[in-house]
C-alpha cells in the first residue's frame, strides 16, 4: 500500500481533529492529536503549580521535562487513542477551558516543543499517519505528501467549541470561549518558535459554510489525488 503522511494545521477549533479522525478511520491510518500532547504538559504544569493566572515558572517546567511521559492508547470503544500522562488517562482533564487558557503559553516554550516534535516525528516514521496541530506541515513533517490548512471565522469556531464544552457539562460562557480562541490564535501565530503559519504547499480549506460531510468528501478527494499522483 502506498501510504502517505497527512499534515493538518490551522487555527483553534477549525475542526482539524474531527476530519483527521474521520480520515484515519477511513484509510486505516494512525491519528495523532499533537495538541493533546501540549495540553498534557500544560496539565502537568498546572498540577505542579508551575502555572496559574498570575505566573508561569518556565524554568521549573523545563527542569521537569525529562520526568514527563506522554503516550497514546487506543480506546477500543471510542475507536480512537486517548492521551496518558505518566500512565494516567487524562483525556477528559485536558479539554477544559482552564487548560485551553494556559496551553499556548506552554506551547511557546522551545524546550517543550523540542521534546514533543521529536516524539511526533517518531510516531510518524512509518507513514500512514494523520497528524493535526499548528506546525505539522512546517516543522514536524515538512516532507508530508499532503498538507492542509484549515480556517473558519472566529465566531463559527467559538460556537463549535462552546457547544462541545456545554455538551460535556462544563459551565462556560460563549464570550469566554471566543476570547480564548482569539487569544490562542494570537499567541500561536506570533510566537518565535514554530509559529502557526500556512506551509507553502498547503491547501487551504475554509469550512465556515461546509457540512462535516462536504468537508470530509472534499478532503478525501485530495487524499486520493495525492496517492494517485505518487503511483
Ligand atoms: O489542537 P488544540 O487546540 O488542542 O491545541 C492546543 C494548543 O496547543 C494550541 O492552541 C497551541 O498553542 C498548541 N499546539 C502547538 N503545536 C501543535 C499543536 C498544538 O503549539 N502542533
Amino acid at each position: 500500500m502506498n501510504k502517505i503522511t497527512i499534515a493538518i494545521d490551522g487555527f483553534s477549533s477549525t475542526g482539524k481533529s474531527t476530519v483527521a479522525k474521520q480520515l484515519a478511520k477511513h484509510l486505516g491510518y494512525v491519528y495523532v492529536d499533537s495538541g493533546a500532547m501540549y495540553r498534557a504538559i500544560t496539565f502537568y504544569a498546572m498540577q505542579q503549580s508551575f502555572i496559574n493566572r498570575n505566573s508561569f515558572n518556565k524554568e521549573a517546567l523545563i527542569n521537569d521535562l525529562p520526568k514527563i511521559k506522554i503516550n497514546f492508547k487506543l480506546n477500543k470503544t471510542l475507536g480512537f487513542a486517548e492521551v496518558y500522562l505518566n500512565g494516567e488517562n487524562i483525556e477528559k482533564q485536558i479539554r477544559t477551558l482552564e487548560v485551553s487558557s494556559f496551553v499556548s503559553k506552554v506551547a511557546a516554550v522551545s524546550e517543550v516543543r523540542k521534546k514533543l516534535v521529536e516524539q511526533q516525528q517518531e510516531m510518524g516514521e512509518g507513514k500512514g499517519v494523520v497528524m493535526d496541530g499548528r506546525d505539522i506541515g512546517t516543522v514536524v513533517f515538512p516532507e508530508a505528501e499532503l498538507k492542509l490548512f484549515m480556517t473558519a471565522s472566529a465566531e463559527k469556531r467559538a460556537i463549535r467549541r462552546y457547544e462541545e464544552l456545554i455538551e460535556r457539562g462544563d459551565k462556560v460562557s460563549y464570550e469566554d470561549v471566543l476570547k480564548n480562541v482569539q487569544e490562542r490564535d494570537y499567541i500561536d501565530s506570533n510566537r518565535e518558535d514554530s509559529p502557526l503559519e500556512k506551509a507553502k504547499e498547503a491547501i487551504e480549506i475554509d469550512n465556515s459554510d461546509m457540512t462535516l460531510e462536504e468537508q470530509f468528501n472534499k478532503i478525501l478527494e485530495l487524499v486520493k489525488m495525492t496517492i494517485e499522483d505518487r503511483k
